[in-house]
């Protein structure tokens, strides 16, 4: 690659799957230009990962630091992209690169949908996730929980905030409520071990008693898919709580309970039951209604893209484009599609959980993230030069100042960075320290004190 056939590419959103498009299209010799929401880059690597998982989240962010180190990578943290905030879609678009790429992750929140879901002690797991990683904005929040969560879900979200719950808030009692049968459980048998020294095997025997006839019904053998769950226990973190975690299965909620003060009192429940559906089996629901006493709810069954950001959307995702192009029949895949001009937004591309909402793990993005980098090579092919990089980024200055934005570039990062780890020994509940609040970190980075 010489420097006549280096295109500028602006990525928008610094997580897996925008840092994975980033390194492939810097090393192809591409000038890039990062926009983050966050200060940090990192996303969910930053902001969502258990924070006990120091290897996976260090690996990371070795990566990503390696890669922002690059004469060629130019990034911009704590700017966000959309509708009334430092620049509009129609802003990037106009600043002259040869392609946008949006990678900014699942941000909207699914509706609950459940009369009383505005209740004191109803919360959505990206809240509370965002609250123990300690995401400015959530970080100093206030996250009540009570005595006794339930958590809506069985995926590896769920088992993520039950470990929050046992490890950190040391609450009670944890209930997993999960639509469908421990069959359709979908957390990993390896992110239960983060959990499964404090599970209440008494309870999760009387609940499989509970629900065998139900089970049997669909060929399901109790005993045999007991002993798989509980097989799993082995390997368990060392307990470091009284908290009692259990499974309520085969129900749904269907209303918030609160008491005279709006505050969670508990469930109203509905019993399913299970139907085949080809291989996989459907909740019905059993009109066996019933009260479930708890003091917190928690949603976690996963997250919509941000409609308010102004790209094409329907149904929770950003619309791609349904037709087969004449490159690649994947391409398509990748590419905006705006339905009511019928055709592709030109230049502008979607990956990572933007393009398929809280679908997978971090290989999961990044993966998206190298695909859609190959998508992109393949349209560049096509295209002639946009403006120079130093255009690009001076016309992008130019606006960030007029709106008066503060991005923080690699150097602010440094100096943050320094400021954190010279707080070792001073953690927080989770481990290590991070500043709560985009006022101390811009405060610390201006001025060299927080
Ligand atoms: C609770 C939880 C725990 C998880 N644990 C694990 C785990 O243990 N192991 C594992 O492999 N995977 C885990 N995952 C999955 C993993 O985090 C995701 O697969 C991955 O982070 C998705 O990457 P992404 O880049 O698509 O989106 P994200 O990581 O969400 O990154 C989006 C980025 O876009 C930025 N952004 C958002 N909106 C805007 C905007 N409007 N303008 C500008 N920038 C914007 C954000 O600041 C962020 O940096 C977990 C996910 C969750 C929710």
């Amino acid at each position: 690659m010489t420097a006549t056939n280096a295109h500028v590419i602006i990525i928008v959103g610094a997580g897996p799957a925008g840092m994975a498009v980033a390194g492939t299209m810097a090393k192809a010799g591409h000038e890039v230009i990062i926009l983050n929401r966050d200060i940090k880059f990192g996303g969910l690597a930053e902001y969502g990962i258990f924070p006990a998982k120091l290897k996976l989240r260090g690996g990371l962010k070795k990566q990503y630091w390696d890669l922002l180190e690059q004469p060629n990578v130019h990034y911009l943290g704590n700017v966000t992209v959309g509708n009334g905030k430092d620049l509009t879609v129609e802003d990037v678009r106009g600043l002259g690169a040869s392609a946008v790429v949006f990678t900014i992750g699942a941000q909207g929140t699914k509706a609950i949908g459940v009369e009383g879901d505005s209740a004191k002690g109803v919360y959505h797991a990206k809240d509370v996730v965002y609250h123990f990683n300690r995401l400015p904005g959530f970080g100093d929040r206030p996250f009540d929980m009570g005595k006794h969560v339930a958590v809506i879900g069985a995926g590896d979200v769920m088992v993520d905030i039950a470990h929050w719950l046992t490890r950190y808030k040391k609450v009670e009692r944890v209930t997993a409520i999960v639509r469908r049968g421990p069959v359709e459980r979908k957390y990993n048998p390896k992110e239960i071990r983060a959990v499964c020294a404090n599970m209440d095997l008494d309870g999760i025997k009387k609940e499989f008693d509970r629900i065998k006839d139900r089970m049997a019904a669909v060929g399901q053998k109790a005993d045999e898919v007991l002993k798989g769950l509980i097989d799993e226990f082995t390997k368990c973190e060392p307990k470091v709580s009284e908290t009692k975690m259990g499974f309520k299965f085969l129900a749904s909620p269907k209303r918030i309970l609160v008491d005279a003060n709006n505050c969670v009192r508990g469930l109203e429940m509905e019993d399913n039951r299970l139907d085949p559906k080809g291989e996989d089996t459907v909740a019905v629901g059993l009109k066996q209604h019933y009260e479930f006493p708890c003091d917190a709810v928690v949603f976690a069954v996963g997250d919509k893209v941000d409609e308010t950001v102004g790209l094409p959307y329907k149904g929770g995702l950003f619309v791609t484009n349904p037709n087969k192009t004449g490159n690649d029949p994947d391409d398509a895949l990748f590419q905006a599609y705006d339905e009511a001009a019928g055709k592709v937004v030109e230049g502008i591309f979607l990956a990572g959980w933007a393009r398929k909402a809280s679908e997978g793990l971090v290989g999961v993005a990044k993966r998206d993230g190298d695909w859609c980098a190959e998508v992109v090579e393949r349209y560049l092919a096509t295209k002639s030069m946009g403006d120079q990089a130093k255009v690009v980024l001076d016309k992008l200055h130019q606006i960030l100042k007029s709106r008066k934005s503060q991005p923080v570039d690699v150097k602010g990062l440094r100096k943050l960075e320094a400021a954190e780890k010279a707080h070792t020994g001073e953690s927080d509940c989770i481990g290590e320290f991070k500043y709560a609040s985009n006022r101390d970190m811009i405060g610390l980075i201006e001025t060299g004190r927080a």
